[in-house]
């Protein structure tokens, strides 16, 4: 019998038993991406952590008795100005299509190379979806419908053309939470940070954006409360309509709650732990106020941040790497075991040295497990990952399979896992091909160099010699004449 799921849960700062409201419903909420650019390997890591969340929920409850939905924010500023910039003469709306349902598409080819689970994987014809990505731009009438609830309780107003959330009148409700106790903020802390900048329809520097007017270059719909101006949602809105719809609405009649003040409540939420504030804290507040209840979602999980060796990831120091781009040098599954390496609550520093140690246990692990049935056969590793996800325990756990020579065990748990979904030789042929296609750059470069010492030319051919070494490629030259090279990994 394996042990008690146990999760950490921001809303106590505890590790807490895990009781899902209704045991045949378990219900996981999961900020999605903003689709304007492709994903970075930051971006990467709440994908796959609450993937493995997911797996170990529907082994624990069932395949059929959890619900995950993962959004899809496809209206956000970035995302406007992306469009103008890049789909310049077309009208709007449509650039606005093109450019997310591009970097939608981008997002999915990548992270189902990582190895994560996708709605068509788990949803089956004549079942209730268990896995579903709402977009953000299908669920305007919920927002709206929030927006109408939240004015008519005074939790809102409308100031020139905008509805904003009050703060101050939140904190005279009740049956409600206080705003800001959920990221632990004082309203004195909130009002000094908020002062930058305060725009001057606001009653409160505090209050924040649920809908806001568009101008012509912007995506537009009917707006609330009798504002005449078409306009857009802000960003926190829409993460509380779509939970709302796919977690509460959806399960009006499935649900058998003993609390029927927790029939808005869900009961896992997730993210970034950069969205703790303003956005989690925000949606909140709109979720609470607008449907009377303590508490949005029973247990809020954040995954730490990812650096990448040893300094934050950033644009500007040249170490920003997509998974796209990981992905022409390192197998998904590689990356996917790098991430679980480290806990996911601590911060993870992202090296090539790690990632060569992954892969290398990978290679070891594809010759010796064989293909077999895939699921989670052993009580250790279920236990491991019961506590708060631990996967360092995991994969400590996984090697001391490895070590009894329990190879079958191994297999089933490591496909449970989202590892080994081929064999071990599709798994080289397809390293391979990978070194195939840079082979191709590698002769060239090799001829060139050939021809540069022919001609004396010393330079180039030490030019070349070094772009190869940036390659990762030895170069000998050889007694006969001949050059060979290898690939120094
Ligand atoms: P964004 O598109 O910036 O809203 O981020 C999407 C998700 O990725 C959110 O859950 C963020 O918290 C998460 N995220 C962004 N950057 C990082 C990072 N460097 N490390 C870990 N998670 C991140
Ligand atoms: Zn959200």
């Amino acid at each position: 019998m394996a042990a008690k799921l146990r999760l950490y849960n921001t809303l106590t700062r505890s590790k807490d038993d895990f009781v899902p409201i209704d045991p045949e419903n378990v219900r996981l909420y999961v900020c999605g991406p903003t689709v304007y650019d492709y994903a970075h390997i930051g971006n990467a890591r709440p994908i796959i952590v609450f993937d493995l969340l997911f797996r170990l929920l529907r082994h624990v409850y069932g395949k059929q008795a959890v619900t995950y939905v993962r959004n899809i924010t496809d209206v956000d500023d970035k995302i406007n100005a992306r469009a103008a910039r890049d789909c310049p003469g077309m009208p709007h709306n449509e650039a606005i299509r093109v450019v997310t349902g591009k970097t939608e598409e981008q997002f999915h080819a990548d992270i189902r190379a990582l190895g994560v689970l996708m709605p068509e994987d788990v949803n089956e014809a004549d079942q209730p979806p268990r896995f579903v990505e709402p977009r953000a731009t299908e669920h305007i009438d919920e927002m709206r419908m929030i927006i109408e609830r939240l004015i008519a309780r005074g939790a809102a107003y409308v100031a020139e053309e905008h509805v904003l959330f009050s703060v101050s009148a939140m904190q005279n409700l009740s049956g409600v939470p206080k705003y800001g106790a959920f990221s632990k903020r004082s309203l004195d802390e909130l009002l000094s940070g908020a002062r930058v900048d305060v725009a001057p329809y606001k009653r409160d520097a505090m209050d924040f954006v649920l809908w806001k007017p568009s101008g012509p270059q912007d995506p537009a719909w009917a707006s609330p409360a009798g504002i005449q101006t078409p306009g857009r949602p802000g960003w926190h809105i829409e993460c509380s309509a779509m939970a709302w719809r796919h977690l509460v609405q959806a399960f009006e009649t499935r649900l058998t709650c003993a609390d029927p003040n927790a029939r808005e409540i869900f009961d896992i939420h997730g993210g970034g732990i950069d969205l703790v504030f303003p956005h989690h804290e925000n949606e909140i507040a709109q979720s609470c106020c607008a449907f009377e209840t303590p508490r949005m979602a029973n247990v809020w999980m954040h995954n730490g941040f990812l650096q990448v060796e040893g300094e934050k990831m950033s644009k500007s120091l040249g170490n920003f790497f997509t998974i796209n781009e990981l992905l022409q040098d390192w197998p998904g599954e590689v990356l996917r075991f790098n991430m679980l390496r480290t806990h996911y609550r601590q911060p993870i520093d992202w090296t090539v040295k790690g990632l060569e140690e992954s892969e290398k246990t990978l290679d070891r692990w594809y010759e010796l497990a064989g293909r077999g049935e895939t699921a989670f056969v052993s009580d250790h590793i279920v236990d491991a990952l019961s506590d708060d996800l631990n996967t360092p325990k995991m994969l400590a756990e996984l090697h001391a399979l490895d070590g009894q020579s329990a190879h079958e065990e191994l297999g089933a748990n490591l496909r449970a896992l989202g590892f080994l979904l081929e064999g071990a030789e599709a798994w080289k042929a397809r390293k391979q091909s990978a070194l195939n296609v840079d082979a191709a750059q590698v002769q060239a470069l090799i001829a060139a160099r050939k021809e540069a010492r022919a001609s004396k030319n010393w330079p180039e051919s030490d030019r070349i010699r070094d772009e190869l070494a940036a390659l990762n490629v030895v170069v000998k030259d050889n007694k006969d004449g001949t050059t060979t090279w290898e690939v120094a990994r």
